[in-house]
């Protein structure tokens, strides 16, 4: 079922010079014990063109008032008018409590397409380095790497489970590794750091795509500059940040706290 869409997210839309529709949920699923997707239908053909894009999602917060959430579009299926999200539940949120209540036919007001990140065509490998938040665009932008290629990905997961793998073309290089956060605090970069020093950066020219925690990723950014790796070829998106909701526009509060 679709809903009269709400006038801010018209608003919105207009402001921020894209689109805006409601869509419905077709099937909601769990895919590990910190992650689940979501399938929705409605102007999905739009979300095609650039692997690494996004969505704003409005949902409620408390009983009467809204906020937005982004989320990376995981994959587009044109035909079926559909595309999916994969969110974390790690966590108590608006957002996360959404996808969990989420049932088929109910509505939800989309922004979008949104975000600037995409794949760096000329790069020989692509390192993907963050937190599940990270895997739909990860893997989305993985996907669309021409092979031959290579693709690495350095992952902290808070579960077992949370370890979702995902099928690439057979030219492609793929390294994989999960690491378990152990316990360690959600902007402790330790995990990561020690994930990355375990292996030698490729000699070619790479590219680092580093989404997850805000001042966890500002680290390995550092850590990869020091080993060698310019800014140019480095693309840094915090998506959320330790302690602190999200604003409710749906970026992380980026003020010193
Ligand atoms: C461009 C962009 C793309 C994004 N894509 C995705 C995506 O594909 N999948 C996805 O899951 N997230 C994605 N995010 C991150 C997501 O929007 C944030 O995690 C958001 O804060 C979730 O909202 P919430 O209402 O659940 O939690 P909030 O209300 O924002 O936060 C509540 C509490 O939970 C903590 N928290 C928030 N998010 C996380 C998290 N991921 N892990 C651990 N603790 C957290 C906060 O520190 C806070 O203490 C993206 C963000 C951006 C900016």
């Amino acid at each position: 079922m679709t809903l009269p869409l709400d006038p801010s997210s018209v608003e919105l839309a207009a402001r921020l010079k894209t689109e805006v529709r409601s869509c419905s949920v077709v099937e909601t699923r769990p895919l590990s014990t910190n992650l689940h997707a979501v399938t929705l239908r409605g102007s999905a053909s739009i979300l095609t063109g650039v692997p690494g894009n996004d969505v704003m999602i409005r949902v409620e917060k408390e009983p009467g008032s809204f906020v937005r959430r982004r989320y990376s579009v995981r994959a587009v299926n044109p035909e079926q008018d559909e595309f999916t999200l994969w969110i974390s539940t790690s966590h108590e949120g608006a957002g996360s409590a959404w996808v969990k209540r989420a049932r088929p036919g109910d509505a939800v007001d989309v922004v979008g397409p949104r975000g600037k990140i995409h794949l760096d065509p000329m790069a020989d490998w692509h390192l993907f380095v963050g937190d599940i938040s990270g895997l739909a665009a990860f893997y989305r932008l993985a996907e669309s790497i021409e092979p031959p290629g290579r693709a690495i990905f350095v992952v902290e997961i808070d579960d077992p489970s949370d370890a979702v793998t995902a099928t690439f073309d057979e030219g492609l290089g793929v390294t994989g590794i999960f690491i378990d956060r152990c316990g360690r605090a959600k902007n402790d970069p330790a995990g990561l750091l020690s994930g990355l020093a375990a292996f030698a950066l490729p000699p070619d020219e790479g590219h680092a795509y580093l989404f997850g925690e805000f001042s966890v990723v500002k680290v390995v950014q550092s850590a990869l500059i020091d080993r060698g790796l310019s800014l140019a070829l480095i693309h840094r998106k915090p998506f959320w940040r330790a302690g602190l909701a999200n604003a409710d526009h749906g970026e992380p509060v980026k003020t010193e706290s």
